[in-house]
């Protein structure tokens, strides 16, 4: 008898929803396992200005390496972190290690800054702080200047607890670190709502440069963003810049910045540093081999 029910759960267990839900549950507690055993590593992937070709500032990726699932990507794990609130201790985690990693490039010589992105959940942590008061925290350990740290959020942090949100946003601003907004167009801030916070840069999704060349309304699109951001003395980093044609009409519509694998992929400490020093990423050259063949 017991075996047969224990079939039966079996059955029910497998069956659809119950087996997605399983998976997730094994997820979570993966998850939680990665925590407490370190299983993170950041990789960098340069951010350049679109005039100089200089790598300005670095964007922190975070990657989970699981011992049998390998290498997975944020997109599969950071809403979990943040459902189970792992991504307090994660944040921490990332946080941490991008300060470590900033000091060791300025013992290099090397200056620059690091974008971190920091999600909703992150605003207030179990400790009462909030999140202004552990990047203080994190700057006073690591010896970092604020001013070269970026906070990366998005458009829906700002339509949570707002009135929150907002106090901590300004405390962080008020420490010398400037605030992104990633992903701009995807949500659905209002202008008034954005000029509310104290927003520094726009960082366009990659979605609409990827559409830009498509049509002329797309162009539009991409236009009309770039045109909001100047009214609004913000400055601009064109997401997921992965050919010329992109690059150039990004440049052409006044974005200051450009991030995308056309530049580099997101890379490991190791292999992101040599592209530090390079005064000229491959899009310029390019560019200037153009002008010598014409
Ligand atoms: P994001 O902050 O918008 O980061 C940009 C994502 O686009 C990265 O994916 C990057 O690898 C990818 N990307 C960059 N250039 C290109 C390109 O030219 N083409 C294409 N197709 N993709 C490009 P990634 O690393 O998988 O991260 C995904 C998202 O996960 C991030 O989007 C961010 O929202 C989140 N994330 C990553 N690290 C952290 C973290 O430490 N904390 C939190 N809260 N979220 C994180
Ligand atoms: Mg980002
Ligand atoms: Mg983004
Ligand atoms: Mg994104």
């Amino acid at each position: 008898q017991a075996k047969d029910a224990g079939r039966n759960n079996f059955k029910y267990f497998t069956s659809g929803m119950n087996q997605a839900m399983f998976a997730r549950m094994e997820l979570e507690q993966r998850l939680r396992r990665a925590v407490a055993q370190d299983e993170f590593t950041l990789h960098y992937q340069p951010i350049v200005d679109m005039k100089t070709g200089k790598v300005c500032s670095l964007e922190a990726l975070i990657r989970w390496q699981d011992p049998d699932l390998g290498l997975i990507p944020p997109d599969h794990f950071i809403r979990i972190a943040e459902e189970t609130g792992l991504i307090e201790p994660m944040g921490e985690w990332v946080l941490n290690q991008a300060m470590h990693d900033l000091r060791q490039w300025q013992h290099m010589g090397l200056k620059l800054n690091i974008a971190i992105n920091v999600s909703s959940r992150q605003c207030v942590n179990a400790r009462g702080m909030g999140f202004d008061q552990v990047l203080q925290e994190c700057f006073n350990r690591h010896h970092i200047n604020p001013r070269n740290v970026h906070i990366e959020i998005t458009e829906s942090m700002l339509m949570g607890d707002a009135s929150h949100c907002l106090s901590t946003l300004e405390s962080i601003r008020h420490l010398g670190s400037q605030i992104y907004i990633d992903d701009f167009g995807t949500g659905y801030s209002s202008l008034s709502y954005l000029k509310k916070f104290p927003i520094s840069v726009i960082k366009i999704d990659r979605s609409f440069v990827e559409n830009a060349l498509d049509n002329s309304s797309n162009a539009n699109l991409v236009k009309a963003i770039v045109m909001m951001g100047q009214s609004l003395e913000m400055e601009l980093v064109a997401e997921g810049i992965e050919t010329e044609a992109q690059w150039n009409l990004l440049r052409d519509l006044g974005c200051h910045y450009a991030q995308g694998y056309l530049i580099s992929k997101p890379l490991p400490f190791e292999d992101v540093t040599p592209l530090l020093s390079q005064n000229l990423p491959t899009v310029l050259q390019l560019e200037q081999r153009e002008k010598c063949v014409n």
